[in-house]
Parts: C-alpha cells; structure tokens; sequence
C-alpha cells in the first residue's frame, strides 16, 4: 500500500457535487485518510472562464501509479468529462495525482510529482492541511515550505474540513 495525494478541481457544472462524486468514487480503490477545506480559486487560464473549485485528498491505495491514473481518468469520464476539450479550459472535473510516496516517474502518460504542483497555490494552500510535511521528492523542500513561497493569491476558502462527508470520520488525523 502507498499513500498518495490527489488533487481535485471543478469549474463547470455543480462544482461541489462534481468533487465529492469523485471522492465517493475514489473510495472505489482507496482508502480516503484526509481531504483538505474546500477553496475557490480564480482560474489561470488565457481564455476567461468560471473560477474554480479546489480541493486535494491524501489516499492509501494499492494500485500502482499509472494504474492510479487510468482509474481516475475512468471516474473524470463518469463525471462527465470528455476528451478533445482545450488543454486549460473549462472543465467538470480534473483529477491530478499530485504526489505518490516518493515515486519519480517521468513518461509520456504519467509524471509524478506533477510539473506544476510547486507553483500553484491552489494546490499548494489546500495540500500543507494535509500534508505538511511531506518532502517533494525531486525539490527536498516540504509541502509546508512550497505552500509558503507560492503564497495564497487568489485562493479562497469556501468550507472547512467536512465538507465532503467522505474522509475517513474514524481517523484521527495525521500529520505528515
Ligand atoms: P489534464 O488536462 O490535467 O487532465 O491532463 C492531461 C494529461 O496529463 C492526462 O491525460 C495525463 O496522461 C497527463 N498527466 C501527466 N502527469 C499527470 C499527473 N501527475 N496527474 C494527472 N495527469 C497527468
């Protein structure tokens, strides 16, 4: 088993209702140790277009990481999310499979750590609730260390820890 993080994010559709579909479907092949707060985020993108929900979930799973990705590029597809969209558009739901213990991987399907996790705030803010202490594998620098160089612009929280109703209630929390 191996704890990996997943990131979350919505911006067309019932963007609540779209993340916590993906987290009940997550549970599928997961245990759910935590999900963060849920944020608003204001979209990077070229082209406007409607601002973001955000959230990440940290997972103990048994599936390796590009068995990982194939499951939730199946549960984007259930939600509603088609190919052939523009790269940064609008979409139902975006699934990133941010970190996976301290697996490197780098192919044309998969990189791990994601490319883009240590400059986005919007993963980042939502990430150190959760994960604080984990080390980015490539960088060595802390998920507590990134979050605070990438600041917090545009981030918004919307609602606490909870608001999903499906972490596991039973945990006691964990620090990383
Ligand atoms: P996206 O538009 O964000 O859904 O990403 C498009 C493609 O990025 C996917 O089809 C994946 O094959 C690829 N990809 C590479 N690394 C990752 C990752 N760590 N998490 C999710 N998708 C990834």
């Amino acid at each position: 088993m191996a704890v990996a993080c997943i990131g979350l994010g919505a911006n067309t559709g019932n963007r609540q209702a779209n993340l916590r579909l993906a987290l009940q479907g997550i549970t599928r092949m997961a245990r759910v140790q935590a999900v963060s707060s849920l944020y608003e985020t204001d979209p990077e993108a070229a082209t406007p277009q409607p601002p973001y929900y955000n959230a990440v979930c940290r997972i103990e799973t048994g599936l390796q990481p590009r068995s990982l990705l194939r499951f939730l590029k199946g549960l984007e597809h259930e939600i509603g999310r088609r190919p052939g969209g523009e790269r940064w558009g609008p979409r139902p739901i975006d699934l990133d499979v941010l970190l996976y213990a301290d697996a490197v991987v780098e192919s044309d399907e998969l990189t791990v750590p994601h490319p883009r996790l240590a400059e986005r705030a919007f993963v980042l803010v939502p990430l150190a609730e959760i994960a604080p202490g984990l080390r980015h594998p490539v960088l060595g620098k802390t998920i507590a260390a990134l979050r605070r160089a990438a600041g917090a612009a545009g981030v918004r929280k919307i609602a606490p820890p909870g608001w999903d109703g499906v972490a596991g209630a039973e945990d006691e929390p964990v620090r990383l």
